[in-house]
C-alpha cells in the first residue's frame, strides 16, 4: 500500500467516521428526546382541554341552576299543567326567553311536566319530548349527537316547596367539544383528540366524528376488553401517557389519556407514532447528507495531506532509484516538508560520494582492464612463442599449419612446407658447449624470420629443427630463396672461447599436390624430403616429388 493511499484512509478513519458515529448516536438521542418531549407535550395538552371541559360544564350547570330557581316560572308551570291557561304559558315563554338571553350556546330551554311530558320549549324542533322521571335535584349532563353536532344537554327537576312541578331541560351547542374535533394544534399531521363516553354494556363510544373515522360519532363503539386502546384506559379513570399504543383505527401512537369521573368521560389526545419517528428520519437524512460531505471534506484534506506529506518522498524515491541505476545525471533538489528536505540533503551528500566512488573505480576497473589486457596479450604471446628464438613453438605452429591447409585446399591456393634441420648440432654442443649451441639457434632462428615474408610462419618445432609455412608463393621462388637462405647460414661465424666455428642446415620441402591428401601427409613429404637432404649428403635444399620418396 502506498504512503499517500495510507494517508488518506487514515485521515478519513481519524476525522470523518467518529464524527459519522458521533452524529448518529446524537441523533439517536435527540430521538429520544422527542418522543419525551411529544408526550410532555400530549399530557400538558390533555391537561389544558381536561381543565377546560370541566370548566365549561361548570358553567352549563351554574346556568341551569340559574333558570331552575326561578320561582315565578315553577309557579307558572304548576298552574299551567293544573289549569292549562294560555296565561301561565305566555308568562313562562316571557321568562325562559328572558333567561335564554343572557346566554350564549343555548340551543333550546324545555320544561316537562312531572310525568315527564314536553309541555313548552323554546325551540321547536326539539327532539327529546319524554324525560325519565327523576325526583331528586342534583343536575344531569349528557351529550347528544344532532345534525351532525354534539349538543350538551342538562336536566333538573324543578320542585315548588314540597311538589314535584317537572323538569328543566337546557341545550346547548357545545362549542367546546366541537373545538376539539376540530382543532388539532400541537398534535401535529396525525394526531387528534378523542372524547368517549360509556353505552349502557360499558364499552366506548365516540362523543364526535373521528379524524380516521368520520361516521364515529354516536355509532362506533371500542369493546371495553380492548384495553390496549386508549379511549378505554381512559374511561377506566387511568390518566396516563402510552407509547406503542394501538389506536381505533389501528395504528399506533403516542397518546395521554384523561378521565371525568363527574361525567364519566374519557378524553385521550393523540399521535402516530410514524409522525413522531419521521423527525428522526428526517435528521437521520441530514446527518447521512452531512456524514457524506464530511467524509469528502476529508478525503480532500487528506488527499491534500497526502500530496503534501507522500509527494516529496516519492520524488525523493524516485530521485534516488536513479541513482541506483547509476545515473547521477538529475541532482537531488531538497523539497517538500522539513524531514524530507534534510533527508534529500542527506542523499545529496552520500550520492556525492557515491559518485567520486563511482568514478575511482571506473577509473581503477578501467586502468586494471587495460593491464588484464596486455598481460593477456603477452600470456597469450608467450603462450605460442619459444622463450629462447622468440620464433612461434610447435603447439602454434600445429594450430596455423592447420588452418593454412585448410584456406589454401578451399581456395586452391599454393601453400610449402618447409623443414630446416641444423647439419650436426649435436657435435657444437659437445664442442663448444650448449650456450654456444643456443646462441646458433637463436642466430639461424633471427635470420629465418628477416629472410621470410611477414605472412609466412616461422616455427621452431623441436630442439634444432625449424619449420616454415609460406601461403601463396611460387614453388620455384621458394626453392630460390632457401637456397639462399641456406648459403647465408653456411657464412655465418660464431665465435666462441674455444675458437670459432660455421654451421650448415639441411633444407625438406614440400608444395601442396595432388598426393597432399592430408595435412599428416603433407608434413611428412616434407619430413621425406629433410631426410633425403640429409642422406645425400647435408647443406641442401631437397624438394619432395612424388618420385623422390
Ligand atoms: P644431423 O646432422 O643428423 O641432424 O645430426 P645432429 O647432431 O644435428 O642430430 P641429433 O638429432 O643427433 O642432435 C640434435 C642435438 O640438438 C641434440 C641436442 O643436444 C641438441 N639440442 C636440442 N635442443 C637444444 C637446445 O635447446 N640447445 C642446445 N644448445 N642444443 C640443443
Ligand atoms: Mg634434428
Ligand atoms: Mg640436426
Amino acid at each position: 500500500m502506498k504512503l499517500k493511499h495510507i494517508l488518506i484512509s487514515a485521515f478519513v478513519f481519524v476525522a470523518a467516521v467518529p464524527q459519522f458515529i458521533g452524529l448518529h448516536f446524537l441523533n439517536h438521542r435527540m430521538a429520544d428526546q422527542h418522543a419525551l418531549d411529544v408526550e410532555a407535550n400530549l399530557m400538558a395538552l390533555s391537561q389544558i382541554a381536561k381543565e377546560r371541559l370541566l370548566a365549561s360544564i361548570e358553567r352549563i350547570e351554574d346556568n341551569t341552576a340559574l333558570i331552575a330557581s326561578r320561582t315565578q316560572m315553577r309557579i307558572s308551570l304548576k298552574e299551567w299543567t293544573r289549569t292549562g291557561k294560555d296565561l301561565h304559558r305566555m308568562t313562562i315563554l316571557r321568562i325562559l326567553e328572558d333567561a335564554q338571553d343572557g346566554l350564549t350556546n343555548l340551543k333550546s330551554v324545555n320544561l316537562f311536566d312531572p310525568a315527564g311530558q314536553l309541555t313548552i320549549s323554546t325551540f321547536p324542533s326539539v327532539e327529546v319530548r319524554h324525560l325519565e322521571p327523576k325526583t331528586d335535584s342534583t343536575i344531569k349532563i349528557t351529550l347528544q349527537f344532532q345534525d351532525g353536532e354534539t349538543i350538551v344537554a342538562s336536566e333538573t327537576a324543578l320542585h315548588l316547596g314540597r311538589d314535584h312541578v317537572g323538569y328543566l331541560q337546557l341545550t346547548f351547542f357545545a362549542d367546546f367539544i366541537n373545538d376539539l374535533s376540530q382543532d388539532r394544534t400541537g398534535l401535529g399531521e396525525t394526531g387528534e383528540w378523542i372524547l368517549g363516553l360509556r353505552n349502557e354494556n360499558g364499552d366506548a363510544v365516540f362523543a364526535f366524528p373521528l379524524k380516521y373515522d368520520p361516521d364515529a360519532a354516536f355509532s362506533h363503539t371500542i369493546a371495553k376488553t380492548r384495553q390496549d386502546v386508549p379511549i378505554t384506559k381512559a374511561l377506566m379513570g387511568e390518566e396516563v401517557v402510552l407509547r406503542h399504543a394501538t389506536d381505533y383505527a389501528g395504528n399506533l401512537v403516542f397518546a395521554s389519556t384523561r378521565y371525568i369521573p363527574e361525567l364519566d368521560w374519557g378524553l385521550v389526545a393523540k399521535i402516530n407514532e410514524s409522525e413522531v419517528n419521521q423527525y428522526t428520519f428526517q435528521n437521520l437524512y441530514l446527518i447521512l447528507i452531512s456524514g457524506i460531505a464530511l467524509l469528502g471534506l476529508a478525503t480532500a484534506i487528506g488527499i491534500g495531506l497526502s500530496i503534501y506529506i507522500a509527494r516529496p518522498v516519492e520524488r525523493l524515491k524516485t530521485q534516488t532509484s536513479k541513482i541506483a541505476e547509476g545515473d547521477f545525471s538529475n541532482p537531488l533538489v531538497p523539497r517538500g516538508w522539513q524531514e524530507v528536505k534534510e533527508l534529500t540533503l542527506h542523499f545529496s551528500a552520500m550520492a556525492g560520494a557515491l559518485k567520486n566512488m563511482n568514478k575511482t573505480l571506473n577509473d581503477t576497473v578501467q586502468q586494471r582492464t587495460k593491464e588484464l589486457a596486455e598481460a593477456n596479450q603477452k600470456l597469450r604471446e608467450i603462450s605460442i612463442r619459444d622463450p629462447l628464438t622468440n620464433l612461434y613453438n610447435r603447439r602454434y605452429f600445429d594450430i596455423r599449419f592447420s588452418e593454412e591447409f585448410q584456406r589454401a585446399i578451399r581456395y586452391k591456393h599454393t601453400l610449402s612446407i618447409v623443414i630446416a634441420d641444423l647439419d650436426f648440432f649435436k657435435q657444437i654442443n659437445d664442442t663448444y658447449g650448449h650456450p654456444a649451441g643456443d646462441v646458433v639457434l637463436k642466430e639461424v632462428g633471427r635470420l629465418l624470420v628477416d629472410r621470410m615474408r611477414n605472412s609466412d610462419i616461422v616455427a621452431r618445432i623441436g630442439g634444432e629443427e625449424f619449420c616454415l609455412i609460406i601461403p601463396e608463393n611460387h614453388p620455384a621462388d621458394i626453392d630460390k630463396i632457401l637456397d639462399r637462405i641456406r648459403g647465408e647460414i653456411a657464412e655465418m661465424d660464431f665465435e666462441t672461447e674455444d675458437g670459432s666455428f660455421t654451421i650448415t642446415c639441411s633444407f625438406g620441402v614440400a608444395h601442396l599436390s595432388g598426393d597432399s591428401k592430408n595435412e599428416t601427409q603433407f608434413l611428412q613429404n616434407a619430413d621425406k624430403a629433410l631426410y633425403n637432404a640429409k642422406k645425400n649428403g647435408r647443406n641442401q635444399v631437397f624438394v619432395h616429388t612424388p618420385a623422390s620418396v
